[in-house]
């Protein structure tokens, strides 16, 4: 079987959902191409081999350092041509979600967004997705060739300690219809949510800033992205690029600390993927501990402060007190 993955890059480095796109791709055996499209990411092929890469396709150009649909989407479908691809990998990001129903389109092939699993049996694709608000699991078959997106964390990264062979790609010549003129960048230096290896997030209940900053100053000391519950976001204590969930984002990482956040599905179906849950919550029976790993019943504005300055000591090298 033939898959090709669509990278995805920030600040030309590779990001960790591609690299668990690769996983996927090594744990079925399939040979495998990447299609490794931005500006100044041409450095990345080594680490793509090493994940199970034996080709990438590279259209490294200063014009492709924002993601725009249409260059990217002609690219992919020229990359399909040439690697005769069984299967499409995307990441279910805000660029696989844009990207992948354009080039579905564009080859008249299946398309299965936000998987959860995704495997290939008896010739078919078979993956498994969420729908009415995390309540069904649905699964879906579709024919060969397809494309599917798959959630952060449903694979493993896995090195695998190949290497790539590169072939450069032709800048396609689109009809230009939308450039991006200006990015808002957020003033924060956090760790970017997707790639976090931990991510402290807060509920409705910090009830203002300060509350809001004690969530941050815990994530700070740990090194951890800022998550917030929909809740949380609407009432304006975070921005809505921390919300994560069925309609924010999806985060999977090694340690998820969710903050007077109750558990509901819609917010839980964003982070389940998560490897050590820990919740922090005045309600014992609060739905997010029947999902949490560590649990602490307790008010956020005594313990968050503690935890905050126990985790300065351990850093400083000095004894946790008791
Ligand atoms: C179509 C749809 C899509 C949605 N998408 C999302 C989504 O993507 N993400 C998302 O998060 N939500 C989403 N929601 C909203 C979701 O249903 C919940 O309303 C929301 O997650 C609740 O946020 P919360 O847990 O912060 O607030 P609440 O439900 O109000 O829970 C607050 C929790 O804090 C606890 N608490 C109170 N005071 C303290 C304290 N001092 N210390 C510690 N704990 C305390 C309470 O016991 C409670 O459990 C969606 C809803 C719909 C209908």
């Amino acid at each position: 079987m033939k898959v090709l993955v669509i990278a995805e890059t920030k600040q030309g480095k590779v990001k960790k959902g591609t690299l668990e796109l690769l996983g996927a791709a090594s744990s079925w055996g399939a040979e495998t191409s990447v299609l490794l499209a931005g500006a100044n990411v041409a450095g990345e092929v080594d680490t793509l081999g090493r994940h199970g890469a034996s080709k990438v396709y590279v259209a490294d150009d200063a014009s492709l350092g924002m993601y725009v649909t249409a260059p990217f989407a002609a690219l992919v479908v020229e990359a399909f041509k040439k690697a005769g691809a069984d299967l499409i990998l995307f990441a279910d990001t805000e660029m696989g979600k844009d990207l992948a129903p354009r080039v579905a389109a564009k080859l008249g092939l299946p398309f299965v967004p936000g998987a959860v699993s995704a495997s290939v049996e008896g010739g078919k694709l078979v993956a498994k997705r969420t729908s009415i608000a995390g309540k069904v699991m649905e699964t879906l078959e579709a024919s060969l060739p397809a494309l599917v997106s798959v959630k952060a964390g449903t694979f493993e990264p896995k090195e695998v300690g190949g290497s790539a062979t590169r072939e450069d790609l032709a800048m396609p010549q689109t009809d230009l219809r939308a450039i991006v003129r200006e990015v808002l960048k957020e003033t924060s230096e956090r760790v970017d949510l997707g790639d976090a290896r931990i991510v402290v997030a807060g509920g409705r209940s910090v009830r203002g800033p300060e509350g809001a900053k004690l969530i941050e100053d815990l994530a700070d000391v740990l090194g951890a992205a800022v998550g917030a519950s929909r809740a949380a976001c609407d009432s304006g204590y975070f921005p809505h690029s921390c919300q994560v969930g069925q309609t924010g984002r999806t985060v999977a990482p090694d340690v998820y600390i969710a903050i007077g956040i109750s558990g509901a599905i819609q917010h839980t179906a964003g982070m389940t993927g998560s490897k050590v849950i820990v919740a922090i919550n005045t309600d014992p029976d609060a739905p997010i501990f029947s999902i949490a790993d560590f649990g602490i019943v307790a008010d956020l504005f005594t313990v968050v402060p503690l935890l905050t300055e126990e985790f300065k000591r351990l850093k400083a090298g000095n004894t946790v007190a008791v």
